[in-house]
């Protein structure tokens, strides 16, 4: 058999592997069970399909998806390798066919659709294909709590034990729950080798910035690229439209985009996307998906992203050709209040709500992080790294202080309230600020009343955006967003911890001249 350098280069025409392909084409090639997670474009096909060549045998490759399927079976044909595909969109000639080539041994690589399975003969005739390899792309398909879970990837564990070879699986979705249940359902007997890498996508510079007056943050960002392509991802549709709308008068040309437009319509923004060179798209996240433009340059979130999964995925969208592409996220209590809601407000079994309230945990993690962006942004998904030079903690280090005072003196004035009101409320009380709320509830006689007039106003709202972003307190969606405190909160209340908060985000906040969006 040929090295894999060779077929590498003779076959696929690639002159190098890309980050983490090697190993785990190595692995695969020696016949280990591997599991490897790399993100969407990173080249999982190759590391199936290059040990289905170095290896004796017949390769299968389990796939949901029939078009991408197709577009492989032509692409490895057109290299001169004899692969085939059992779908649904097969053709009865086209079935005939592959049918032949397993009988006569000449096929040497086999995709086939996860309903196949179902068939009480697939199993039958693999055993007597010759098969050498399984190979399972999309295997987060077998996660039951995941957006795309097939029920038929549940028969891949009976296909091993009937096969009795091993199994590569390949993923993009990096979490750890979704990991394990992967481990668990298709490699139930044995612990197969994991590998996690290639997430890092260094020409893309990371930033956050605390929301402050968010039309003139983004047309800020967009007025320093002007000319360049970009997307603003917004919460909502209305915002497309106003956002979209300041962009043009402020000189840029910019469209909107969201799932509640005609099809033509957005069909029509697509296009021109594609094709012209400085378009910006405002859009919900309806937009991206059938999006493959290699030069978009930049990538703002007016509104924070729904979990680090759905941040990654976003701002993946930025730079794919390599050279430099910046990026803005902007977050506020708002947003935290929102994306809690909308979770505890979903249909979604508890332990999935716990698990999304997680991923958002994360991703508010991200937001008020204190070191290397890149580094905690790597490190949700497994990978280590050094500091990246290429983010805006990197770019100035965040000054910090010792948050606990203001953080307990804020407990205490949720706790004192019966955890029943918003940040504005507990800052006046805080703030020693007798409002008449303040006077009607009788909160001027708390002994939380002014302890806090160190700080100013701003300052607080800081504190509490922190706290929610560290996730001490939680808004409560069934009491119109009433601050509650959560377990993390309870060693620093008792004392046991201490917490360092961010000053230069609530400076700048508080130093800004007021401009109305
Ligand atoms: P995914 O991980 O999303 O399945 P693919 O396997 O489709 O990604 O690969 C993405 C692209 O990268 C494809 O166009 C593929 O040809 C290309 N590619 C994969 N490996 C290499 C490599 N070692 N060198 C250059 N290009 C590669
Ligand atoms: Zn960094």
């Amino acid at each position: 058999m040929p090295s894999a350098d060779t077929i590498l280069s003779s076959v696929f025409g690639f002159s190098e592997f890309r980050p983490g392909q090697e190993e785990v084409v190595d692995a695969v090639c020696a016949g280990e069970d591997v599991l490897a997670i790399m993100p969407t474009g990173g080249g999982k096909s190759l590391c199936f399909q290059l040990p289905a060549l170095a290896r004796e045998g017949l390769t299968v490759v389990i796939s949901p998806l029939i078009a991408l399927m197709r577009d492989q079976v032509r692409g490895l044909r057109e290299a001169g390798v004899a692969a085939g595909a059992l779908t649904s969109g097969n053709t009865p000639e086209e079935t005939d066919a592959v049918f032949e080539a397993l009988e006569d041994g000449s096929l040497k690589i086999l995709y086939m659709a996860p309903e196949r399975l179902a068939h009480g003969g697939t199993v039958r005739l693999l055993s007597r294909a010759g098969v050498g390899l399984l190979a399972v792309d999309e295997a987060h398909c077998v996660s039951q709590w995941g957006h795309d879970f097939r029920p038929d990837y549940l028969r891949i564990g009976d296909l091993r034990r009937a096969l009795d070879v091993p199994v590569a699986a390949f993923t993009a979705t990096a979490d750890a729950e979704t990991r394990d249940e992967i481990i668990a359902r298709l490699f139930p007997d044995t612990a197969p080798r994991v590998f996690l890498r290639g997430f890092d996508r260094p020409n893309i510079h990371l930033a956050f910035a605390a929301k402050d007056s968010p039309r003139r943050q983004i047309l800020d960002f967009a007025g320093a690229r002007k000319g360049q392509s970009g997307i603003v991802y917004c919460g909502t549709r209305a915002k497309t439209e106003g956002l979209a709308q300041a962009l043009r008068e402020a000189g840029h040309m910019a469209c909107h985009y969201h799932g509640g437009m005609e099809a033509e319509d957005r069909r029509i923004v697509e296009t021109r996307f594609q094709r012209e060179d400085s378009l910006i798209v405002v859009a919900t996240v309806a937009f991206g998906m059938g999006v493959d433009k290699p030069d978009i340059r930049w990538v703002a979130h007016a509104d924070l992203p729904k979990s680090i999964e759905a941040y990654y995925q976003e701002i993946g969208r930025a730079g794919r050709d390599g050279a430099p592409a910046e990026t803005l996220t902007l977050f506020g209590p708002d947003d935290i209040r929102l994306r809690r809601s909308q979770i505890d407000e979903g249909l979604a079994p508890p332990e999935r709500k716990g698990a999304d309230h997680g991923r958002l945990n994360a991703l508010l993690g991200l937001a008020e992080a204190l070191r290397c962006r890149r580094q905690v942004l790597l490190s949700y998904f497994g990978e280590d790294s050094a500091a990246c030079g290429n983010c805006d903690l990197c770019d100035t280090a965040p000054e910090v202080f010792d948050g606990t005072d203001a953080v307990r003196k804020a407990l205490s004035a949720v706790l004192r309230t019966g955890e029943s009101f918003g940040a504005g409320h507990l800052i006046d009380i805080l703030t020693g600020n007798a409002t008449d709320k303040v006077r009607q509830r009788g909160h001027e006689d708390l002994p939380t009343f002014g302890v806090g007039r160190d700080l100013d106003k701003r300052t607080w709202q800081g504190v509490f955006r922190q706290m929610m972003g560290h996730d001490l307190l939680r808004p409560d969606a069934a009491r119109h967003g009433a601050l509650v405190m959560t377990d993390a909160a309870r060693p620093l209340l008792r004392g046991e911890t201490t917490i360092e908060l961010r000053r230069d985000t609530l400076r700048k906040a508080a130093h800004r001249p007021a401009v109305r969006a």
